[in-house]
């Protein structure tokens, strides 16, 4: 069984980052025999100067026909001109929703050495280790009806919908289920059930559905709690499952408490486990070309293609444990560089993490 992999550099910093990402994955399909195979694609302003689209028909062939996506980055000054239908953000949106990419998996991982990055006070957020599990394609963003109407009294009104079917819960509840058995069995559910029906449904689904799970343990949580206990006590969190907005917001909240972006991957799967999975950042066209990226949010992103899309905890466990050594022999990316420590380039961190899988 080959298991197919569309790599999608993108713009900016994305080739340079991904490049490691593949050092590592290649490395790792030869010495534990994974089967990867790899086909690269244009995405977002790469694919639009040579195809005038940032999600091109080839490249729309090749995810389809992967069962998963490795992603850099996309966007860049030269494009921010462009007509936004054709922005090179558009390729990210497009493929999203071509893939129905529900569920969208933010960890936010703070390495023990890393601890000083974050504003919070080092015991609060050391070893911190949670993942937020967002609803991505449902919720008040895409609800109708949306708009601006302006009332008989000639004043104008905004209006949003918040609306969930019963099957759009069940089934990013399910995805939050099976993630947090692979991790440590505690699932948060996160609402407003006390004000909004919708959430009040929300609950009672989640309910349902951890019947088919008695091996997690289930708890629900007011989203103005939630944000109160992710800064004030973080480590008591596993996995949190929300609706799009509310993951929106906390995700972000979740992803500064570790202090550096450029160590935070994710994932975006839809209902068989095919997914996508990118750093958090952006192209970071201030450092691109200069070849001090920090890659190790796109290695990180693909130990969790290894563990979430092909079920390769052992290969991913793998990752993660070089990315862990690496740090401790003191290499570090400017963006997460302190004194005392061995300040290194991209391929550099690469290969550091490389010599620590071998
Ligand atoms: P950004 O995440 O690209 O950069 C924010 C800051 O973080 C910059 O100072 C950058 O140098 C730094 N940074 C980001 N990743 C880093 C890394 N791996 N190592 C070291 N430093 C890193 O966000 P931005 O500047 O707001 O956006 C730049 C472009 O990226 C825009 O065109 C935006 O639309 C696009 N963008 C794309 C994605 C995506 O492809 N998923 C996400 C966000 C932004």
């Amino acid at each position: 069984m080959t298991r197919k992999i569309a790599v999608l550099a993108g713009d900016g910093i994305g080739p340079e980052i991904v490049a490691e990402a593949r050092k590592v994955l290649d490395f790792l399909n030869t010495d534990m025999d994974l089967e990867l195979s790899f086909e690269e694609g244009l995405i977002g302003g790469a694919a639009y100067d040579e195809h005038s689209s940032p999600f091109p028909a080839p490249t729309v062939d090749l995810v389809k026909g992967a069962d998963a996506i490795l992603f850099g980055a996309v966007g860049g000054k030269k494009w921010e001109s462009l007509d936004i239908s054709v922005r090179p953000e558009k390729g990210l949106l497009g493929l999203r929703s071509e893939l129905e990419l529900f569920s969208n998996l933010r960890p936010a991982l703070l390495y023990p050495q890393l601890a000083d990055a974050s504003t919070l006070k080092p015991e609060v957020v050391s070893g911190l280790d949670l993942m937020i599990v967002r609803e991505l394609t449902g919720g008040i963003y895409f609800g109708q009806p949306r708009g601006v109407k302006i009332l008989e009294n000639g004043e104008r009104q905004g209006f949003n919908t918040l609306v969930y079917s019963e099957s759009e819960i069940r089934r990013i509840g399910h995805s939050a289920f099976k993630i947090a058995q692979k991790r440590n069995k505690k699932l948060c559910s996160v609402d407003k059930a006390n004000v909004l029906e919708c959430t009040e449904l929300w609950r009672e689904i989640m309910d349902d559905v951890a019947k088919d799970y008695p091996d997690v343990e289930l708890s629900h949580m007011y989203v103005d709690n939630a944000s109160m206990q992710l800064v004030r006590a973080p480590k008591q969190f596993d996995v949190m499952v929300t609706t799009n907005m509310f993951g929106d917001i906390l995700s972000d909240t979740a992803a500064m408490l570790t202090g550096s972006i450029g160590m935070l991957p994710s994932a975006s799967l839809d209902a068989n486990g095919k997914g996508m999975y990118e750093p958090i950042h952006g192209s970071a066209p201030d450092i691109a070309g200069q070849g001090i990226a920090n890659p190790l949010a796109t290695i990180l992103s693909a130990a969790m293609m290894l563990r979430y899309t092909f079920d390769l905890g052992a290969a991913a466990d793998r990752i993660e444990t070089a990315v862990n050594d690496a740090l401790d022999k003191g290499v570090r990316t400017s963006d997460i560089y302190s004194d005392g420590m061995t300040k290194v380039s991209t391929s550099q961190m690469g290969d550091a993490v490389l010599a620590e899988l071998k």
